[in-house]
């Protein structure tokens, strides 16, 4: 693969690209939000920019702790050989179980939406070498901001707090 193909695993991310992609996080994020959930979504796409699957935060309606925005977005994209090229788009800095999920998997990018409101396991992914693009999207600031305000023992239940 040429060197400055966009396509190419190594190459990091461009902007537009990255928020075109944080675009289909942020509708998962207000379809939750619509069915009165936590409004994170997420999306993974595959090292040729495919979307492989799309999600968001599923605590309130599946009555399911572990169903976060990035989980949802991996299982809709059901059994890959490899996450080798792959990146996870989130509206919000992924929590230390969806970093973990991240290493686990070998997930090489992760692009984010915000830190600004909850700030996770990206600097720890950084660390191991997984390229992070971090957007500090006014909108997702917002999103989070005016969840956070309205439902603030849902957020902690999220947390963990
Ligand atoms: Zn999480």
């Amino acid at each position: 693969m040429d060197l400055m193909d966009p396509r190419d695993p190594m190459n990091p991310l461009d902007q537009v690209t990255a928020r075109t992609w944080l675009a289909g996080a942020v509708e998962e994020a207000r379809a939750g939000l619509a069915e009165g959930g936590i409004p994170i979504g997420a999306a993974l796409h595959g090292p040729d920019g495919t979307l492989l699957g799309r999600g968001h935060n599923r605590r309130v309606q599946d009555d399911d702790p572990s169903m976060h925005a990035e989980t949802s977005a991996f299982r809709a994209a059901g059994r890959q050989r490899s996450y080798r090229g792959t990146t996870m788009v989130t509206t919000l800095s992924p929590c230390w179980y969806c970093s973990g999920l991240v290493r686990q998997f070998g997930i090489s990018r992760v692009v984010i939406g915000e830190a600004v409101t909850f700030h996770g396991g990206h600097d720890w992914l950084a660390e191991a070498g997984v390229e992070i693009v971090l957007l500090d999207d006014p909108e997702c600031v917002a999103m989070m901001r005016d969840f956070i305000k309205n439902h603030p023992a849902l957020w902690n239940e999220d947390i963990g707090e």
